[in-house]
């Protein structure tokens, strides 16, 4: 029988609360091993060891979490007797972890996030259905469930009988159980970055345009972080007193942060041509929490406004 290591972060999956009730819960209280236990049919799909890496709200994750779970993957990846590895995982901010998983990791088998909307304790949890799905598909691969847009890359999120690529997936209902789509991100060869000696990515600041948006946020984003990505309104736009404000982030007297221009909205992209403050980074198709991780990963590396580009316009729609 094959072997998938289920590795265990906390979120809703987790979660526990008054009996049958689906809100008003905490995230991360159950082991895993106990949910794991408890899923009906799973013994017969693989031989499934639980490891729980963290208990969390995953809108708690912190990037040493992440680099926590890329050596653990990396690890069970060489090991010939694992066949796939899950990862349950809270759905707030599980699309930020697929995509820094997929710009990571560089394994042959198959690593899949799953999680769920509703707490182990509700009338009906939705956590055993998805935790099922996503084991058949650490063991069957992608063709094994029919539905989703996943093309089979090895970084895959499992989620209301959708099987969608780790990178294109985003949460998009607060609320629903089908809460995930696979975003239609183009990608041709994907940026890979190695983290070796890495204790923590960098900070980034992600600011959100509404109208008449404080400007000062910029400059209070700037002093504290080493990025900032801007959520701009329709195709990466933005007031005139924040244009004033990037300038000066992006090349002022003061300290400078390469900024990433996203949008708001949540189809289509922001590409060079448009950008209103030269010198700011053009985020394409990724949205605002993605290409904070992109930018993250990027300033490991670089500063430079330019280098970073070339990074982002693998995302083309
Ligand atoms: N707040 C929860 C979490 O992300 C939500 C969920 O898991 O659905 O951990």
């Amino acid at each position: 029988m094959k072997k998938v290591v289920v590795l265990a972060t906390g979120g809703t999956i987790a979660g526990a609360g008054e009996p049958g009730k689906n809100v008003g819960y905490k995230s991360g209280a159950i082991e895993a091993a106990d949910l794991v236990a408890a899923v009906p049919g799973l013994a017969q799909v693989a031989q499934v060891s639980v490891e729980q890496v963290c208990n969390i709200n995953s809108d708690d994750v912190t990037s040493a979490i992440w680099l926590r779970l890329l050596s653990r993957i990396k690890e069970l990846a060489v090991k010939p007797d694992v066949d796939g590895v899950v990862i349950m995982h809270g759905t707030d901010t599980m699309e930020e972890t697929a995509c820094f998983l997929a710009l990571t990791l560089d394994v042959q088998k198959p690593v899949v996030l799953t999680g769920a909307m509703r707490p182990a304790t509700a009338a009906e949890p939705d956590g055993p259905t998805n935790l099922l799905l996503a084991v058949k598909v650490a063991v069957g691969g992608v063709a094994a469930v029919a539905g989703g847009t996943a093309s089979g890359g090895r970084v895959l999120l499992a989620f209301a009988g959708k099987v969608m690529d780790g990178l294109s997936a985003q949460k998009i209902h607060a609320n629903a159980l089908d809460a995930f789509v696979g975003m239609p991100v183009g990608v041709g060869a994907l940026p890979h970055f190695e983290l070796d000696g890495v204790a923590e990515l960098p900070k980034v600041a992600v600011l959100y345009f509404n109208a008449e948006a404080d400007p000062a946020q910029v400059a209070f984003a700037a002093g504290r972080s080493e990025g900032i990505v801007v959520a701009g309104a329709g195709a990466g736009e933005f007031s005139e007193a924040w244009i004033a404000e990037i300038k000066k982030c992006v090349s002022g007297p003061g300290k400078r942060v390469p900024v990433v221009v996203s949008t708001r909205i949540s189809n289509g992209e922001v590409v060079p041509e448009q950008l209103l403050v030269p010198g700011t980074v053009a985020a394409y198709a990724l949205p605002p929490a993605k290409a904070a991780v992109l930018l993250r990963l990027a300033l490991t590396q670089t500063q430079n406004p330019g280098s970073i580009q070339k990074f982002f316009k693998k995302f083309v729609v």
